[in-house]
């Protein structure tokens, strides 16, 4: 059967491929009968998953490091004592063969029953046991589900297109290490941490398709339109046809636009743009220096604490940040410091459960709430720092005093470097990052203690209008136009300009096309975004005036009518 959905569009590109389903255990597993004929041959499968888990565990206790805690091998060993437990191994069998389920099903009910007993539990100690089971049962669907799992072995990755209901950013990290053809899930905003990732892996990407997930069936042929944030399932052989044309003439545009890496960004009445890039690991530098990136704006060293049961220590992220600062040969790489929270959570560390972690210890709250992890990550790039251009930059600040404790933090771990005889960058600039609303409203506060801005229009957006980035009931909501956070974002640029103090836009409107002209407009003189958007980004300055845009720009940034804005934008980028 065919059918088309109709998602948020996260990654540009059109993709042919077909459905490789991946899972997570929060997500609601899709049941399906089992022929009475294939019913030993699921339980089998069944059984050779929890033998999979099983030396998956023996392996994380033989990797335990010397000086983990005590706790941490307990904790594996209570992790095999709830899989071999009977609740777990054999009840689930059981209900394969009564109800000719598939094993997914009958060990996600089985575990739901399970986790509504802990629920009633009065000792908070065995209340909290739930989430083991729930991480136990998590490793098992992975098995069974292939996440991050056996990908087929017969067929090309390039591909295959994954659907998961949904995907954290630690899932989407390990997915780098794989050539899909795209990526859709049924939640998620546009600018959640997810679909960031899944535009830098530069392959067309839909969110928000609701239940994708559950209609579609592993090996459905699929079109991916992640310009149109179109899903075709099953397409008849003309729609094959006619997105099989634009997908080559969308090959052939980009090949036109690789022509224009080492052209300087100049806008036609001579004004130079600075063009960066936003990495999320040491081995997006490729992607940075083929789109001839002029240095790294933002690199989102929180990437490199997940997916991990220890932190990385102090060595481990300054060969992360050297490698990084030296494939950049001198040209300026911004590391910002860990922004972990929200929808980044570390695995390693267990972070109390946040009523609402938007708004709760996330980024620079974080860091100064565990000093000894800011202090280490501080040390890592000030060592880095003698191996290039680094620029340091903190997220999420909205205080004065935020301010001066991690600066005074900084000058703690440059003395302790000084008093080792270490060396590193003596005139290293620190700058903030602008993404909650109060920042951008008491500006002086930060052009006064720091050397340069970066606005994240990501989270600016999310805390000015009151949405959840990671929430697609909300994701309708969420509006770079809204004349509320054009002011905030024009306000920023010119009193940054007027301070003389560099600012950039680090968040997703810097790499959209729709925006570039207007941001011009405002005075941004320096954008940073995925090298993937990097080159349409230089060709549209490339056509556009500065003196042109500053009249229109003041125009959108008066109008109070949406509908006016989007027409006038329409009329800037005619
Ligand atoms: C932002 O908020 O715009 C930003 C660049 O940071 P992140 O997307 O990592 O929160
Ligand atoms: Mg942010």
């Amino acid at each position: 059967m065919n059918f088309v959905l109709h998602g948020a569009p996260v990654s540009a590109g059109i993709t042919i491929g077909y459905a490789h389903l991946v899972s997570s255990a929060r997500l609601e597993v899709a049941q399906y009968e089992i022929a009475q004929t294939s019913i030993d041959a699921e339980v089998g499968r069944f059984d050779a998953a929890l033998e999979r888990v099983r030396g998956e565990l023996r392996e994380v206790t033989g990797n335990i490091p010397a000086d983990a805690p005590a706790e941490f091998g307990a904790f594996v060993d209570l992790h095999r004592m709830i899989l071999d437990d009977s609740t777990l191994s054999e009840v689930p069998r059981e209900l394969i063969r009564a109800e000719r389920c598939n094993a997914e099903w009958a060990l996600v009910r089985q575990m739901e029953g399970l986790v509504a007993q802990f629920d009633s539990i009065e000792d908070p100690y065995l209340r909290e046991r739930k989430a083991d089971v729930q991480q136990v049962v998590e490793r098992v669907l992975k098995a069974l589900l292939g996440h991050p799992g056996p990908i087929p072995q017969s067929r090309d990755e390039q591909k295959l297109i994954v659907v998961a209901h949904d995907l954290s950013p630690a899932d989407m990290i390990l997915f780098k290490q794989h050539q899909f053809g795209g990526f859709v899930t049924d939640v998620g905003g546009v600018t959640s941490h997810t679909a960031i990732l899944a535009r830098s892996l530069g392959i067309p990407a839909i969110v928000g398709l609701h239940l994708a997930r559950h209609m579609i069936r592993e090996n459905d042929l699929l079109i991916v339109d992640g310009l149109q944030g179109v899903l075709i399932v099953a397409p008849d052989p003309a729609v094959l046809g006619e997105y099989q044309l634009r997908q080559s003439q969308l090959e052939l545009e980009r090949q036109k636009l690789r022509r224009l890496r080492s052209t300087p960004a100049i806008t036609l009445d001579g004004a130079q743009i600075e063009l960066l890039a936003n990495i999320e690991l040491p081995q997006d530098v490729e992607g940075v220096r083929e789109a001839g990136a002029q240095g790294i704006g933002l690199f989102r060293t929180e990437f490199l604490f997940m997916n991990r049961r220890n932190l990385p220590s102090e060595d481990e992220q300054f060969e992360a940040y050297r490698t990084v600062v030296a494939a950049m040969r001198g040209l300026p790489v911004t590391i910002r410091t860990l922004d972990i929270g929200a929808d980044k959570s570390l695995d390693g560390r267990a972070i109390e459960p946040m009523p609402n972690p938007a708004l709760g210890l996330r980024a620079i709250r974080y860091c100064l709430a565990e000093p000894q992890i800011f202090l280490t990550q501080l040390r890592a790039i000030l060592r880095a720092s003698q191996f290039g251009r680094v620029r340091l930059l903190i997220p999420m600040l909205a205080h004065a005093h935020e301010i001066e404790q991690a600066l005074a933090l900084l000058r703690q771990a440059k003395a302790s470097l000084a008093d080792a005889h270490v060396a590193y960058d003596r005139g290293i600039e620190v700058g903030g990052m602008i993404e909650v609303p109060a920042a951008a409203l008491a500006l002086p506060m930060f052009t006064r203690r720091l050397n340069f801005l970066s606005l994240g229009t990501n989270d600016l957006i999310q805390y000015t209008l009151a949405i959840d980035r990671t929430d697609d009931a909300v994701a309708h909501l969420y509006d770079p136009l809204h004349p509320a956070v054009l002011h905030l974002v024009a306000h920023t640029i010119q009193s940054a300009n007027r301070a003389g103090i560099a600012v950039a836009v680090c968040g997703e409107m810097a790499g959209d096309l729709a925006l570039t002209r207007l941001l011009l407009g405002f005075g941004l003189r320096s954008f940073s975004m995925d090298p993937a958007q990097l080159l349409a980004v230089k060709e549209r300055i490339l056509r556009s005036s500065i003196a042109e845009m500053k009249p229109l720009a003041a125009r959108v940034l008066r109008s109070t009518d949406g509908a006016k804005t989007r027409e006038m934008l329409a009329k800037i980028n005619a």
